[in-house]
């Protein structure tokens, strides 16, 4: 392989890392939000549950009260109804004390069913507790990868730069200045597998006589579509390289 191939796909796989690492820095406070908002999140789905088992125990209390005023209502109906005169009376007080009976019967389901909602809502307060823990755990060693992740980019910018100077200072300065300048209008990339008799990066079709020439990797030869500079796959990839596959 031409010398100056094999490092200018060297150089494009610097860059690669180099992208990925300014990806992974430019990602982080997004990741933070997100992490953060997801423990938010879980957070509310306890605070919702306690402010139910909250209601539940203020409601309790409403509907105790309300039954002991019908509970004192009635044993005053049954005081007076002792000191009743006539009959039409004494059906008058029945009458009340059949009322507050019933209203007493009303007010006693009713606890009951807050009673049985109290046993529920506070089943679902532990389980939103232990979901609540289990996800500040997840989220806490989250975030302790999110730092890692954050420093090894930090010092893998450093180190490429290092590493792609060192391989630079070694490649013909004409060969140099392509990869540069097609680097710079590509953005990402500026080197390119022959894949299928096609630049793998714009698809465009390469001239069969072409790919012949570059099936040796002995050429330095840029795409005439996209300008990247092209290489033919099929060779061993250089030792360091993990040139990917043809998907044929
Ligand atoms: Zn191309």
């Amino acid at each position: 392989m031409h010398p100056d191939l094999e490092r200018v796909i060297h150089l494009q796989q610097i860059e690669d890392a180099a992208e990925r690492a300014r990806r992974t820095i430019a990602d982080e406070p997004a990741r933070q939000q997100q992490l953060a908002a997801a423990l938010e999140a879980a957070r509310q789905t306890l605070e919702i549950e306690r402010a139910r088992l909250v209601a539940n125990q203020a409601a309790r209390r409403e509907i105790e009260k309300a039954l002991a005023m019908q509970q004192a209502r009635l044993s005053k109906f049954r005081d007076q109804l002792m000191e009743v005169k006539t009959n039409r009376e004494y059906q008058a007080m029945q009458k009340e004390i059949e009322t507050a009976q019933a209203e007493i019967r009303k007010q006693e389901d009713r606890l009951l069913e807050q009673m049985i909602e109290f046993d529920e809502v506070t089943l679902h307060v532990k389980q939103a507790e232990q979901a609540h823990l289990h996800d500040q755990a997840a989220n806490e060693a989250e975030r302790a990868q999110l730092a890692v992740q954050l420093s090894d980019a930090k010092a893998a910018i450093g180190r490429l730069a290092a590493e792609r100077a060192a391989l630079a200072a070694g490649i013909s300065p004409p060969v140099l200045a392509v990869f540069d300048r097609v680097l710079k209008y590509r953005k990402i990339s500026a080197v390119a597998p022959v894949r299928a008799g096609r630049c793998s990066a714009c698809q465009i079709l390469i001239r069969p006589q072409t790919v012949n020439e570059l099936r040796r990797n002995e050429i330095i030869f840029q795409c005439e579509s996209c300008l990247r500079i092209l290489y033919y796959e099929d060779l061993p990839a250089a030792p360091g390289q993990a040139a990917p596959r043809p998907a044929e």
